[in-house]
């Protein structure tokens, strides 16, 4: 979004999420125009942002989707993507989730462990149908981004290990009831530095040779997600789509048929909206000035889960003249703060901040905790 297209109503209430739908539009259309490579297929991550009108808008433009609950699997289904363009990922599906996606006949799972595809076999057998599944491979890539973001390494619980991988091929070759689609990968979220796709191309192509080598063809590479987005400067920020798509035509060796699946969450939705907040009080401390502002972080939750920052301003105020200030929630937890020293114009009661780049790992990960509850949304 930018900041001078918001349009709010006279009367609007804080704390809100503000979605601009139609920048969402723009990027959602930014990353059709450069995934036009052949049998390249990008799903969104609903774990991102599950907001109706804004699933909606991504089901629309065509994308599929990657879930990680039995609830998401059903979201992306209600909202219009399609069962055949739904994969499900995660490392502790449940009984009822791997059968409720069974009988949805989804595109396919996103395997984590051995014994987990010995599990959705025997499901599959029970009710008769056949499991179309990926095999989560950890790829031991190093995505430099946060270490509570990071998935692909060893020591992360995601993904299966090579040292499972020759019984894994013991029981696709035995099932009946597994179809082998291919392999998937994800390395970690919020990667800005590209070259981590690189080296992720790099491991795709060594294990794709090692199931060829075995007698397997690889119908789907999955290569996940985590395309970061400008936190600094978000206002227009669209992701380098052509920079990011290109890599993996480039540097992905393929056979023909082979299709590339991508699995963008933060990306496609990070931009698109803020959370406007109220300043309640302003307290002047001995070192410090705190503006006390009614959102927390049961509103928005990164920065108190993983210390991110966020950008943040004053609704339609440019002064130059600023003071810093810690921007605070009225939550009783000693993390609850969105922003220290941050210079804004001079604040006071009642005046408006837009906390920026909220679209993705904000409402989703909305609490109820102090028995809050997030309801005003407004959209453009
Ligand atoms: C979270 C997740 C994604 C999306 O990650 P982003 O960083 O939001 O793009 C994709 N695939 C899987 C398996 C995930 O868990």
């Amino acid at each position: 979004m930018r900041a001078a297209e918001i349009r709010l109503p006279e009367d609007f209430k804080t704390p809100c999420y503000y979605y601009d739908l139609q920048f969402l539009d723009e990027t959602l259309e930014a990353i059709n125009k450069f995934s036009r490579y052949p049998n390249f297929h990008v799903h969104y991550a609903l774990k991102a942002n599950c907001n109706d009108k804004v699933l909606e808008r991504i089901a629309a433009k065509g994308l599929g989707a990657d879930c990680v609950s039995g609830n998401e699997v059903k979201k992306a289904i209600e909202t219009g993507f399609g069962a055949g363009k739904v994969t499900f990922a995660g490392v502790g599906k449940s009984d009822e989730e791997i059968r409720y996606a069974l009988q949805q006949q989804i595109f396919a799972f996103n395997v984590e462990s051995l014994e987990e595809l010995e599990v959705i076999d025997g499901l599959a057998e029970e009710m008769n149908v056949i499991a179309n599944v990926a095999i989560r491979i950890n790829p031991n890539v190093d995505a430099k981004t946060h270490h509570y973001i990071t998935t692909g390494l060893d020591e992360n619980k995601f993904g299966i290990s090579s040292y499972d991988m020759p019984d894994v091929l013991a029981v696709l070759k035995r099932s009946a009831h597994l179809n082998f689609v291919g392999i998937h990968f994800h390395v970690g979220s919020q990667i800005l530095d590209l070259s981590v796709f690189k080296s992720l191309c790099v491991r795709v192509n060594e294990w794709k040779s090692w199931f060829e080598d075995r007698g397997f063809f690889l119908k789907v590479i999955n290569v996940g997600g985590g395309l970061g987005i400008n936190y600094h400067q978000p206002d227009g920020d669209i992701p380098d789509f052509e920079t990011y798509f290109r890599i993996f035509n480039d540097f992905i060796e393929r056979r023909a048929g082979q299709e590339i699946h991508f699995e963008l969450g933060r990306a496609v939705v990070g931009q698109c909206a803020a959370l406007i907040t109220k300043v309640l009080y302003i307290k002047k401390g001995i070192k410090k000035n705190f503006a006390v502002v009614d959102a927390g972080m049961t509103e928005l939750m990164r920065p108190a889960l993983y210390q991110a920052f966020h950008k943040i301003e004053k609704l339609n105020d440019h002064s130059s003249l600023v003071l810093p200030y810690d921007i605070v929630g009225p939550i009783c937890e000693s993390s609850d703060v969105f922003g220290k020293e941050v210079e804004l114009p001079i604040l006071k009661r009642n005046d408006y901040l837009l906390i920026r780049s909220a679209g993705a790992y904000g409402e989703v990960m909305a609490s109820n905790y102090n028995l809050r509850e997030l309801q005003y949304f407004y959209y453009r």
